[in-house]
C-alpha cells in the first residue's frame, strides 16, 4: 500500500464512491469550500480583532468558539472545541497533532503538508527549538516553548504577538499581516 497521502485519499474516495457511500461532487465541493472560503484569512481577522479590542481578546482566550463566531465562522466541522493560546514575550506556543493532522479548519482552512509530515509531528515535541529554527523561527534564549497536541477533542489556535510599530494600522491592515504559520506557532508576525 502506498504511503502517499494524496494517492491514499484518492483510493479511499474511489472506494467510498463505488460503494455508494459518498458522492464525488460533494467531496469536491467540500474541498473547494475549504480552499476558497475557509482559510487563514478567518483566523487572521480574529487575531487582528484581539489585538485591537482588549475585551474581545479576553472573550477569545476564555471561550474561543463564540468569540470566533462574532467575527466569522467557516463551518462546523473540525473546530467545535478550539482553544486559543496567547504568545507573550516569554512564552511561545506551537501546535502539532502527533497522531494525525487535527487542525482548526474553521479558522485556518486545510492544513499545510508539513503539518502532516511525520517528521514535524514527532520532532516538534522532542526538540521544538531546533524544529522552529529549521523553519526559520529563531526564538530568543530563555523563551519558554509550549507544544500543544491537537486532537479530535481540542484544536489549538495561537494568538501571535502584535509586532511593534503597528500602532497606527487598522484592524483590516493588521489582519493582512497575520499568517497561517504564525497562528500554528511556527512563525511570528512581522510589521510591514
Ligand atoms: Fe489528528
Amino acid at each position: 500500500m502506498t504511503h502517499d497521502p494524496a494517492l491514499r485519499t484518492e483510493a479511499l474516495e474511489q472506494l467510498l464512491t463505488e460503494r455508494g457511500l459518498v458522492v464525488p461532487e460533494v467531496v469536491d465541493g467540500f474541498v473547494a469550500k475549504y480552499e476558497r472560503e475557509v482559510g487563514p484569512m478567518i483566523g487572521a481577522r480574529v487575531v487582528a480583532r484581539a489585538w485591537t479590542d482588549p475585551a474581545y481578546r479576553a472573550r477569545l482566550l476564555a471561550d474561543a468558539v463564540p468569540a470566533i463566531q462574532e467575527v466569522a465562522w467557516g463551518g462546523g466541522a473540525n473546530g467545535e472545541h478550539i482553544v486559543v493560546v496567547e504568545n507573550t514575550a516569554d512564552t511561545h506556543h506551537v501546535v502539532v497533532c502527533t497522531l494525525c493532522s487535527c487542525y482548526p479548519w474553521p479558522v485556518l482552512g486545510l492544513p499545510p503538508s508539513w503539518y502532516k509530515d511525520p517528521a514535524y509531528r514527532s520532532r516538534v515535541v522532542r526538540e521544538p527549538r531546533t524544529v522552529l529554527a529549521e523553519m526559520g523561527l529563531d526564538l530568543v534564549e530563555g523563551v519558554r516553548i509550549v507544544v500543544h497536541d491537537s486532537s479530535a477533542e481540542v484544536r489549538w489556535l495561537v494568538l501571535p504577538q502584535r509586532p511593534p510599530g503597528t500602532e497606527d494600522l487598522s484592524e483590516e491592515e493588521l489582519a493582512s499581516l497575520v499568517t497561517r504559520d504564525a497562528m500554528v506557532g511556527v512563525a511570528v508576525v512581522s510589521a510591514p
